[in-house]
């Protein structure tokens, strides 16, 4: 197989309570796994996409073959989504964002409150499913939203955190309230993470 879902790089119940052991079960074992034998059935087809990785087919989605463009925008983009995902998250995280990230936000939003709050109004926003992702564009922060996997790799911006408003994500504890999802999740960040994934967002 060419892709293959990372294992979860801690208990599924280790972010209890923020997100419960049986919401991450299912969307690990069963969302994330169906994004990569799905992006796996497209390429099978066409083996040199295999040979790229997930990041290298959504940021040139034109050249994929229109007969598998759409299942690798949505199943590559549900890959890389939620590789990013699990690993942005972790167990008694949370806090100030430190280091040149914390840094940063304060000087493009404020503060991380303000940032927070800005983050939060506009994913809540998002109709349907989607995420909301922070990225860095012309030397400035800047929160967008995408619907259903797209990925801003497809606008040639690196995500650098992002949160997953797919009702999969929170519905088994939070059911129809997305804004305490929100307001919740940042107790499981991974600063640290965050800021690997800046740095790399700079270059
Ligand atoms: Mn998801």
């Amino acid at each position: 197989m060419a892709f293959e879902l990372p294992p979860l790089p801690y208990d599924y119940a280790a972010l209890e309570p923020t997100i419960d052991e049986a919401t991450m079960k299912l969307h690990h074992d069963k969302h994330h796994q169906t994004y990569v034998t799905n992006l796996n059935g497209a390429v099978e087809k066409y083996p040199d996409l295999g040979k790229k990785t997930p990041e290298e087919l959504l940021a040139d989605l034109a050249s994929i073959p229109e007969d598998v463009r759409a299942v690798v925008r949505n199943n590559g983009g549900g890959h890389v989504n939620h590789t990013m995902f699990w690993q942005i998250m972790k167990p008694k995280g949370g806090g100030d964002p430190i280091g040149d990230i914390g840094t940063q936000i304060d000087t493009d939003f404020g503060s991380f409150a303000d940032f927070k709050k800005k983050f939060n109004e506009t994913t809540a926003k998002q109709f349907g499913s989607g995420w909301g992702f922070l990225v860095f564009k012309g030397g400035k922060l800047e929160i967008v939203t995408k619907p259903n996997q797209d990925s801003p790799i497809s606008d040639g911006l690196f995500p650098i955190l992002g949160n997953d408003v797919w009702e999969h994500a929170y519905y088994l504890k939070y059911n129809n309230r997305r804004p305490d999802y929100l307001a919740a999740w940042w107790d499981v960040v991974n600063w640290d993470e965050v800021n690997k994934r800046f740095a790399q967002a700079k270059k």
